[in-house]
């Protein structure tokens, strides 16, 4: 059993900022053939209060001296020491390397929960599309819902082997393949969701993942469809050229 070692850690204070947990990686698994999923422990986890879509802030290294990314949450339950991730490898930069090279027994540090995207408690019904990375939150919010929520959505994988395992025992969502394309703009995503047979009166839609896929979905529902801005809620968690988005 990992000794599990909670630490406020020095130097995050003094620089103004929220408490870091120090936590162990306690296990580690490819879930698919791109996605890693690494469940991290720590005492601390066990008061944390997550809204599914939320995620955390990862230092890839030591604490204040190498970078940071974010990750959303997969699975975190009140009281429990236990807080899972999962991270796709689909770029080639440090947040890929970190979650490669991970092991049982590391030493990672966490801040968190953040984060604004959440399910929408008076939404109608709700829309889900996005990417691998948006499949982390998306499903994990998809697994939320109580039984007989209407739902709806798609998502998009590089191929078949790339589909994110939704919450056990939970509804899945339909996917597409990009099939050797790039996830950057992608028109496969998008022409699945403008494929989408949805009920008249919009709902909330839940749209994450790579920025300009997000916005040419914004931009369907809101043009196409006439839905309502605030009716679609967007989390970009990667754009091309960009490093970790900060
Ligand atoms: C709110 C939020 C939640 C997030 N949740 C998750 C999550 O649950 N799982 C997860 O895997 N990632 C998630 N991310 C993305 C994550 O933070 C990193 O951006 C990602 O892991 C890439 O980091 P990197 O250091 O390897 O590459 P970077 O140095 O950030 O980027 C290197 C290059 O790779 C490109 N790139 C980045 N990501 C991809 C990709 N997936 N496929 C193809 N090219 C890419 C970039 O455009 C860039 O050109 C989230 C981001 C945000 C902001």
């Amino acid at each position: 059993m990992v000794k599990i070692a909670e630490d406020v850690a020095r130097g995050v204070a003094a620089a103004g900022r929220r408490l870091t947990t120090r936590a162990e990686v306690g296990s580690v698994a490819m879930v698919t053939t791109s996605m890693r999923e690494i469940t991290l422990v720590a005492p601390a986890f066990a008061g944390w209060r997550c809204e599914p879509g939320q995620s955390v802030r990862v230092a890839l290294g030591r604490l204040g001296v190498d970078r940071q990314r974010t990750y959303s949450i997969w699975r975190h339950e009140p009281g429990s020491p236990y807080l899972v991730l999962r991270v796709h490898l689909g770029a080639d930069g440090p947040g890929r390397r970190w979650a490669e090279g991970l092991a049982p027994g590391d030493t990672v540090f966490v801040r968190g929960p953040r984060g604004r995207f959440s399910l929408d408690p008076r939404a109608r019904w709700h829309l889900f599309a996005g990417e691998e990375t948006g499949a982390v939150p998306l499903l994990a919010m998809r697994g939320a819902l109580p039984p007989g929520t209407v739902a709806h959505g798609v998502l998009e994988a590089a191929g078949p082997a790339d589909r994110v395992p939704a919450v056990d025992g939970r509804a899945e969502l339909p996917w597409v393949y990009r099939d050797g394309a790039g996830a950057a703009a992608s028109p496969v995503l998008l022409a699945a969701v403008c494929d989408l047979r949805l009920p008249t009166e919009p709902g909330t839609a839940y749209l994450a993942g790579e920025r300009d896929t997000c916005l040419a979905l914004r931009r369907h529902l809101v043009v196409d469809r006439g839905w309502p801005r605030r009716s679609v809620r967007v989390s970009v968690h990667w754009a091309p050229g960009k490093r970790g988005l900060e």
